[in-house]
């Protein structure tokens, strides 16, 4: 066995064909070190080679053909530069034009032959003609054309540099085509043999081999489905684990309590009775609290479900058991937010509460560690500021993270270690997301989710208008205010031009300046480049209504509550991204009155852009919104997704694929639950191959 792996271990460099130069491009360009790398180094596409096209049946779809038939003509037509050499190729059906810019002469020589070829290419439309450029001339008369019979020739994606230095998809798949022999016998299989047979699913072996080189599409897609298995099962067995090594392994502080903290909030101080979804997700986490086992808990809930009050309660119950906790949130405005608010609503109980960001003075600072430090502060609430090494508690037994998205995996670690035990950690987000990427992305995490908004709460009304009904939108947002109510008015902002955007911003004031005259309507702007106290002043007589419009960036998107607000207009919001939207929809329809969500667009959208809009239009739910938004932009787009390295999938796509994901997740879960440790025999492949994936992050092998 030893042995085996050794040679996929084996440096690229000494596969035949490769050598130390092309070596450093294949690592550099594609990260390809072993002969393992280029294994799975999966073309993106393959061309089927085993059937020769008409003309007359040529369809332009972007796909690579074959064609067989005769060169009936040539010309050299252009100059210099421009230069090129058309030939007619005519079969029994039709003829098309072949175009070559470069190697001309070699090509005029190959026409002499005056013989029938096999030419292979994408054909295009040109000036109404069917045009092949720089196609492959292949004499099917001659021996050994190719090095094996490419019935379906991988093709690989490549780089400007790799091509440069000859490394194209072609050359790629000799390599492949090489390696392939000397490696397939050592492939171990990674799956148990009752397991392969019960779910008919191809060997591994073959299917690395396959997924190359298959004999034909039904190879190919048997294949693409094992390997994608391999992934997502995997992946879920790996998460699975990390689960059970947390309940298990990890203890946490029990929390065996209620006490006065909880109970008297609740019977004397709650504005409003809790939503049943609220109170259940209460009990959810009272019973993991009350475990002796660490919590790792996602809490999902649209925007507007309530859910800062679920992080206050919780915080309650750890005071009740003599801890401290601390309450993360990614921006200093919603950290500000989140900070006044409950400061208030505590107020009462006698508990101290602070605020720690990166604008916090070096003396309030220091006052605010050493109380951390000595037991005093109770509840800590901040931005990531809250995670530096300095920052130390007596006693930290809860950590709530609002808006999950923004914080990377690394610094949820980064509290745990806190407290020689780890506190519990309860997630919060409002980015809804779908089932299929939560499995894969929170795995390891238990999940609450509040599905019931707060009762009385009426449908936001979303619109999209044009620039010819701004007067229209302007009378619209007159009346509401005359009512009483406040509008946010949101700018896009886009990070390589801040300057434009500020412009964009600027400029907006001006004309609501024009339409709404101060000193009768109040107006405020809050950007990303203003100074966190000046934000903050802007933001507070906002929610004192001393300002009835509100004209930002972005900064806003996240946690503000304005209850009185009830309209949020969103200029150019074809340049917003679906959940963006979303999150700033969720600004308003906060309080009781009817709010609306007005979309200002230019004419001219892209497809996409107009299928973003419609979507807001069309609903108000965001797990409908995050869907949509997973089929348009794929899930390596999805915010905070791409640093965490857990969709770093070859060939799995967790959207196309996700009755895959399902299922595998379902199947991990049944094997786990029968074999928990893995230590059963006809386990030892899954076993084998869990440890390579853990790769000493953890020792999984205590389960018990
Ligand atoms: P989010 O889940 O988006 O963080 P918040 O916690 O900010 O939502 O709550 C949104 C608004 O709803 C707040 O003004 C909050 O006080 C209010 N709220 C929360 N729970 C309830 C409830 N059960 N009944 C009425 N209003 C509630
Ligand atoms: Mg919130």
């Amino acid at each position: 066995m030893v042995e085996q792996r050794d040679i996929l271990q084996t440096p690229i460099e000494y596969l035949k064909g490769v050598g130390p130069k092309r070596a450093e491009v294949l690592q550099k360009e594609f990260d390809i070190r072993t002969f393992d790398d280029l294994l799975h180094y999966f073309p993106y596409r393959h061309i089927d080679k085993s059937h020769v096209y008409h003309v007359t049946d040529i369809v332009e779809d972007g796909s690579y053909i074959q064609l067989r038939g005769r060169i009936s003509g040539a010309q050299v037509v252009g100059q210099q530069r421009a230069k090129r050499l058309t030939a007619q190729f005519t079969d029994e059906t039709g003829s098309i034009d072949l175009v070559w810019f470069n190697g001309i002469k070699w090509v005029q020589e190959l026409l002499q032959k005056k013989q029938e070829y096999i030419i292979f290419g994408k054909p295009t439309v040109f000036n109404g003609r069917w045009n092949m450029t720089h196609p492959e001339m292949i004499d099917p008369y001659a021996q050994n054309e190719s090095p094996v019979p490419m019935r379906f020739m991988p093709l690989y994606n490549t780089s400007d540099i790799a091509k440069k230095k000859t490394l194209d998809s072609k050359a790629i798949a000799k390599l492949t085509a090489n390696l392939l022999p000397v490696v397939k016998e050592v492939i171990q299989e990674t799956l148990p043999d009752d397991m392969l047979n019960n779910l008919k699913l191809m060997p591994l072996k073959e299917a690395l081999a396959n997924i190359h080189y298959p004999e034909n599409n039904q190879q190919l897609s048997r294949a693409a489905l094992r390997l994608k298995f391999d992934e997502l099962f995997f992946t879920q067995l790996k998460m699975l684990l990390m689960k059970q090594i947390n309940m298990q392994q990890i203890p946490g502080h029990r929390f065996g309590k209620v006490g006065d903290y909880f109970n008297t909030f609740y019977k004397n101080h709650l504005p409003f009775e809790l939503t049943n979804a609220q109170k259940r997700v209460i009990k959810e986490i009272r019973a993991d609290l009350g475990s002796g086992h660490q919590m790792n808990r996602l809490l999902q809930g649209d925007v507007g479900s309530g859910k800062t009050i679920i992080a206050l309660f919780i915080m309650l119950i750890a005071k009740d058991n003599g801890f401290q906790a601390c309450l993360m949130a990614p921006t200093e405005i919603l950290a500000t937010q989140h900070y006044e608010k409950i400061s208030k609503q505590v107020a009462p109980l006698g508990l101290r509460v602070e605020f720690l960001s990166g604008s916090t003075k070096a003396a309030k600072r220091r006052q605010i560690h050493e109380g951390l430090r000595n037991g005093d502060v109770d509840i800590l609430i901040g931005t990531h500021a809250l995670i530096e090494d300095e920052v130390q508690f007596q006693n930290l037994g809860l950590v709530v993270i609002d808006e999950q998205h923004r914080f990377g995996v690394e610094q949820r670690a980064k509290l745990w270690r806190k407290n020689t035990t780890p506190p519990h950690v309860l997630v919060m987000t409002a980015t809804p997301i779908p089932r299929t990427l939560a499995m894969t992305l929170y795995g390891d995490l238990d999940v609450s989710v509040i599905d019931e908004l707060p009762q009385g709460r009426k449908p936001i009304v979303t619109k999209h208008l044009y620039e010819k009904d701004r007067a229209a939108l302007f009378g619209f947002m007159q009346k509401q205010i005359e009512q009483g109510r406040q509008v946010f008015m949101v700018y896009p902002l886009i990070k390589e031009s801040e300057k434009t955007d500020l412009l964009d911003l600027m400029a907006g004031y001006e004309s609501i300046e024009r339409a709404f005259p101060p000193p009768k309507y109040g107006i405020g702007v809050v950007h990303g480049k203003m100074k966190p106290e000046d934000k903050d002043f802007e933001m507070q007589r906002f929610s004192k209504n001393q300002s009835q419009i509100l004209l930002s960036t972005t900064v806003i998107e996240v946690g503000i509550d304005v209850p009185n607000a009830t309209v949020m207009v969103i200029e150019n919001a074809e340049r917003f991204g679906l959940s963006q939207l979303h999150q700033l929809r969720g600004r308003v329809g906060r309080g009781g009155n009817q709010s609306y969500c007005i979309l200002m667009s230019k004419y001219e959208l892209s497809s996409e852009g107009r299928k973003r809009l419609d979507a807001m239009v069309s609903t108000n739910d965001g797990f409908e919104i995050a869907n949509f938004d997973l089929q348009l932009r794929g899930p390596g787009d999805i915010q905070g997704t791409q640093q965490s390295g857990m969709l770093d999938f070859k060939i799995a796509d967790i959207v196309k694929d996700e009755k895959l994901v399902a299922y595998t997740r379902n199947l991990a879960a049944q094997v786990l639950d029968n074999d928990p440790g893995l230590r059963r025999p006809e386990h030892r492949r899954l076993a084998e191959n869990v440890a390579k994936l853990f790769k000493g992050e953890v020792n999984w092998s205590v389960i018990s």
